[in-house]
């Protein structure tokens, strides 16, 4: 019980991209960038280990972005015709490929990845994809011209990756939706139908990651606007109860998310924050602790999985390390009284 595991990402080193940074540009030349990442996973996946992680990841060494970096193996979208956009809400502008045409998987995306990290670990692993809503959010659009149409045509690739990622030997494959704290009515409307069509069939475990963003500066003035408590989740959670959906991941650790919401998603996996990603100050194992027990008063230990409040892609990596292991730390702290 109580096995951890983290949101995504982790910092890539300095040889490979700019360091803390969003969106980093690669900084290796095209026909050495490929051996670069897989060296890179190798990296995220010792630091887990080592730090005692559980359910570990590749520390989605191999993307640029977590949307992106799955985008630009679809046919039906023009990356030259990049337009700079509004998305969260307007929360913060990106520049945006945009969709063109119908969508299409032009062939496996991430089975590589896969079948790399497969190979060199021996602990239950975990793929991240983004989420059909967060993607239709982080795109342009000339073809569709309805959000759900174009979910819909994204979960059906997302689907298709997933179903090949998942005979690959992978233990849970994640869908990460941050959409889904800012469009409720969305979510209600068509974002369950499109995470149902994108897991459709598979047979290992299914989760779907809802943060408040990276720490960014965006973020952070965002949730200054949100008020003392933050009630998006109430929306949410009995919707995915209702789900096939077996685990889902939040946002805990300093956050102004009241906890007794956790009860509404009833018997789902509870993938729970109890580090923060927004700032850089290391928590304790104590600290960790503490923010464990807190949510255990909602959620019982066998379906509670310490976790990371969202990617650590822009911490240093000496921070994002230090927190690995200060959350491997306090969930070892938080077993051992339960065992007592
Ligand atoms: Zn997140």
């Amino acid at each position: 019980m109580l096995l951890t595991t983290i949101a995504g990402s982790l910092p890539k080193p300095a040889w490979l991209a700019t360091p803390e940074m969003l969106w980093a540009p690669w900084l290796l030349p095209a026909d050495r960038l490929a051996e670069g990442q897989r060296d890179a996973v190798l990296i995220a996946l010792k630091d887990q280990e080592a730090a005692g992680i559980d359910v570990v990841t590749d520390g989605e060494q191999s993307r640029q972005h977590f949307v992106h970096g799955f985008l630009r193996h679809v046919e039906g979208i023009d990356f030259d015709k990049r337009v700079t956009i509004g998305i969260r809400a307007d929360r913060y502008k990106a520049e945006v490929p945009t969709v063109t045409g119908p969508i299409r998987r032009r062939g496996p995306v991430h089975s590589n990845d896969v079948r790399w990290a497969r190979a060199h670990t021996t602990k239950r692993l975990k793929f991240t994809l983004p989420g059909p809503m967060t993607i239709v959010d982080t795109i342009a659009d000339e073809h569709y011209r309805d959000r759900r149409a174009l979910a819909l045509a994204f979960a059906k690739v997302l689907n298709e990756e997933a179903r090949e990622l998942e005979a690959l030997g992978l233990d849970v494959v994640q869908l990460d939706e941050p959409a889904f704290n800012v469009y409720l009515d969305d979510v209600e409307a068509w974002g369950i139908d499109a995470l149902h069509a994108a897991i459709d069939g598979l047979r290992c475990t299914t989760a779907v990651h809802i943060c408040y963003g990276y720490g960014i500066k965006a973020n952070i003035d965002w949730k200054q606007t949100l008020g003392g408590e933050w009630r998006q989740y109430e929306r949410t959670f009995p919707l995915l109860a209702k789900s096939r959906i077996g685990q889902v991941s939040l946002e805990c650790a300093n956050s102004r998310v009241p906890l007794e919401l956790l009860k509404l998603l009833d018997d789902k996996d509870v993938l729970a924050g109890a580090v923060d990603v927004a700032t850089r100050t290391i928590e304790t194992p104590e600290e960790v602790a503490a923010n464990i027990r807190a949510v255990m008063k909602h959620v019982p230990p066998e379906r509670l999985f310490p976790c990371t409040n969202c990617g650590m892609v822009v911490l240093p990596r000496e921070v994002a390390r230090g927190k690995l292991r200060a959350l491997a730390a306090g969930a070892d702290l938080v077993r051992a009284t339960l065992r007592g």
